[in-house]
């Protein structure tokens, strides 16, 4: 199965990857994550993208297609792209690279992407997000034991920027998969299993 999600920041692309990809023994592909990584790492890439990702922006596409196209050729049981196109011109690179088997784009209404990215706490080292409403037992992370952190980038003032760059240069993508026959769209606006199980549904994998 290759996969990509699609969705405006905060719409839960990436607690969603998560559960699909275990379920599926898929390969997680998130460029945001593997960027935040090379900024960790303090590697010359990383360096760059820092300023780029930290006011909003996104990252060259130079930067993303070769990172991604590597990934994806390791992964033996196929894979889900996370936060991968995000211009149209990644989404032909990745026509030119592969076959995709379908796009499911995350829609929730933009007065709730906010409110959803300020509760947001993140585990520096698993990547799994949690919102501030299940954190019974302290802003730990439940896989790991690491202390959660708030990204750079989650703040309000940086997530307008997010979204401006997501309909500015994201949304366009979601008209380039309707036209290909690739889309798939699921409320994401409803409890993460509600959301899993209508992805599943969508995917024809019900009783997975
Ligand atoms: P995410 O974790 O997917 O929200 O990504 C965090 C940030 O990484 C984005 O706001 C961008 O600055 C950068 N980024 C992630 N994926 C891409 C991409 N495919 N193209 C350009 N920039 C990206």
């Amino acid at each position: 199965m290759k996969l990509v999600f699609l969705g405006p920041p905060g719409a839960g692309k990436g607690t969603q990857a998560e559960r699909i990809c275990k379920r599926f023994n898929l390969a997680h592909i998130s460029t945001g994550d593997m960027l935040r990584y090379e900024i960790a790492q303090k590697t010359p890439l990383g360096l760059k993208a820092a300023e780029l990702i930290n006011g909003g922006h996104l990252v060259p596409d130079e930067m993303v297609v070769g990172m991604v196209s590597e990934r994806m050729q390791s992964a033996e049981h196929g894979f889900l792209l996370d936060g991968f196109p995000r211009t149209v011109s990644q989404a032909e690179k990745l026509t030119e690279i592969t076959e995709i088997d379908c796009v499911v784009n995350i829609d929730v209404p933009s007065e709730r992407l906010v409110e959803r990215i300020v509760r947001r706490r993140s585990c520096p080292d698993c990547d799994i997000v949690y919102d501030i409403g299940e954190l019974e037992n302290g802003e730990v992370c439940r896989q790991c034991g690491k202390p959660l952190v708030i990204r750079k980038d989650d703040t309000p003032e940086v997530a307008h920027e997010r979204f401006h760059v997501y309909n500015e240069r994201t949304a366009p993508i979601i008209k380039y998969y309707e036209d290909k026959g690739l889309l798939l769209t699921v409320n994401g606006d409803k409890s993460k299993s509600e959301v899993e199980q209508e992805i599943l549904r969508g995917l024809g994998k019900a009783d997975a």
